[in-house]
């Protein structure tokens, strides 16, 4: 008998959230496109909420030094990228097998088949590797050709006179490139931040697991823009400071028994682990960020990158990690990037990007925490996911509330009876007051509950007979399955208590043996 290949955690993330409408393949009716994903109905509403989430945390909530949202071109003229170093240095190294053709990472391919940490390495350099270690094409065995290296960007033409121009490899460059207008139109003084989410662009080699290694994919980035002589002083610091970060330092990452270091914020920067106050600040908030929307706090660490990956100009690099089942994966780059994006298009574009502050011209130093917005997703839906058996006989995610697509359902337990009347009107009331609802009829109420879990909604509203009698109807616990029977004139107020942990769910009406 053929033995069935086992379903890894990633197969079955994916076939639930394409069959529940969290994701689509793009162009799927015509085979599909490599690398790229549409958000389908419930997969918007948790984007949202993600976003929000993100944009209430990094964005509205920042008083000292303040945030300002932007929303950029997504396609940049050939000048800016020239400037920014993605036109000569945002490649990566592949390697095209000279019998079947297909191309793949190389530095992917030679980690995988020796374990060889190659980052940083030349083409000839990676080719030689390939060489000493006889590595031949992992799809058909046949022999490689040498490395060569990939730009990275999807590039395009504009106008009658076919300008070169590239989709944007990432979101940061209009913030570089909105830094004096938005410090004009703002009268603000350093330090202050630009923030933006939106889509980037990169040409990626192998685009694989689902929403991993995508070619379109979401970015949530800021530019903190401080004088360097003062970034050691956050106003904001003070109320972070306690927050419990779990940091792989390089040292660490030299040994075989890796260890990761707990420390809380302030500590990491006195001890000057971290290189400045604003980049501990960050660490904190994502600590914050990544523990609300699902992803347990030991599931995640800051890694400081090696010399070999860190850009010549940056000063320090902490990317944050989480685990997966199918291995660790980046979510979040930090970079502190000096003076390096603004004095570079300062010089090439002529425009004096200088700013006074403390009686003195300077250009800005940078700190930058840049988000992927589907990695977060993928990452929130894994770490969310119960597997069937877990606990009952269907697939379900334990979203956090705040982040949970759908808030609520209704139903009405029979089809009839007013039972139909009563569960719409209770729906259309819901939906007015802000909620994200569905309405459903079909089924038993037991499959009607499957299908909730099954998008991790948290609760859902069943009217039966005794609403009709009582004015009562029940609500549905989707983590105990436990049910509760409340006035139904009281359920909106119930389910905004609920919804801001203001109460328990058993203590929100009577409990339903
Ligand atoms: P980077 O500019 O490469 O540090 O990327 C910043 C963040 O964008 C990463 O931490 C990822 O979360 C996300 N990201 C980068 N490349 C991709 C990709 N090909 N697909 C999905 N997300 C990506």
């Amino acid at each position: 008998m053929i033995e069935m290949a086992k379903k890894t955690k990633l197969d079955k993330v994916m076939e639930v959230s394409i069959r529940r409408g969290f994701v689509f393949p793009t162009a799927e009716i015509y085979g599909g496109f490599a690398g790229v994903y549409d958000f389908g109905p419930i997969g918007s509403l948790l984007k949202e909420k993600l976003l929000k989430l993100w944009t209430d945390m990094f964005v509205k909530s920042e008083i000292d030094p303040p945030v300002f949202m932007v929303d950029g071109a997504v396609v940049l003229p050939f000048p800016v990228l020239k400037a920014s170093g993605h036109v000569d240095h945002f490649v990566d190294p592949v390697v095209e097998c000279k019998d079947c053709k297909e191309e793949v990472r190389a530095d992917h391919l030679i980690e995988e088949e020796t374990g060889q940490f190659v980052e940083g390495l030349d083409e000839m350099e990676l080719t030689k590797i390939i060489r000493d270690n006889s590595i031949n094409c992992p799809s058909c065995g046949g022999e490689l050709a040498d490395v060569k290296v990939f730009n990275l960007m999807l590039g395009t033409h504009v106008g009658s006179k076919r300008s070169i121009a590239y989709m944007r490899p990432e979101t940061a460059q209009i913030m570089f490139l909105d830094f004096k207008r938005t410090a004009t139109s703002m009268r603000q003084k350093l330090p202050f931040g630009i923030a933006q989410i939106g889509k980037s662009m990169r040409n990626e080699v192998s685009p694989r697991k689902g929403l991993i290694r995508l070619r379109e994919f979401g970015q949530m980035e800021i530019e903190m823009f401080v004088n360097p002589d003062r970034i050691n002083e956050h106003p904001g610091f003070e109320e972070k400071e306690n927050i419990k970060l779990r940091l792989l330092t390089r040292e660490e990452q030299k040994k075989e028994d890796t260890k990761i270091l707990e420390i809380i914020a302030k500590e990491a920067y006195e001890k000057e682990i971290l290189p400045n106050k604003f980049m501990a600040y960050y660490l904190a908030l994502e600590t914050l960020f990544y523990t609300k929307v699902g992803i347990p706090w030991e599931k995640f660490r800051f890694r400081h990158m090696l010399p070999e990956e860190t850009p010549h100009y940056s000063g320090g690099n902490w990317d944050l990690e989480i685990e997966l089942e199918g291995g660790v994966i980046e979510i979040v780059g930090n970079a502190y990037r000096r003076d390096y994006d603004l004095g570079n298009h300062g010089k090439h574009s002529g425009v004096d990007l200088s700013i006074e502050d403390n009686g003195k011209r300077l250009i800005a130093h940078v700190v930058e925490p840049s988000f992927g917005v589907e990695r977060s997703i993928y990452c929130v839906l894994e770490h969310c996911f119960r597997d069937k058996g877990y606990d009952r006989d269907w697939v379900w995610f334990q979203f956090p509330r705040a982040i949970a697509p759908i808030d609520v359902e209704v139903y009405p337990l029979m089809k009839k009876d007013g039972l139909d009347t009563y569960a719409w009107e209770m729906y259309k009331e819901l939906k007015i007051s802000g909620f994200n609802v569905l309405y459903d009829d079909r089924g038993s109420i037991g499959r009607r509950y499957a299908r909730a879990d099954e998008i991790g909604c948290p609760f859902c509203i069943t009217c039966d007979y005794e609403t009709l009698r009582e004015d009562t109807v029940t609500i549905r616990d989707r983590d105990t399955m436990n049910q509760i029977r409340v006035k139904a004139k009281e359920v909106i107020d119930i389910l905004g208590k609920l919804f801001k942990e203001e109460i328990k769910f058993e203590e929100a009406g009577e409990l339903i043996s």
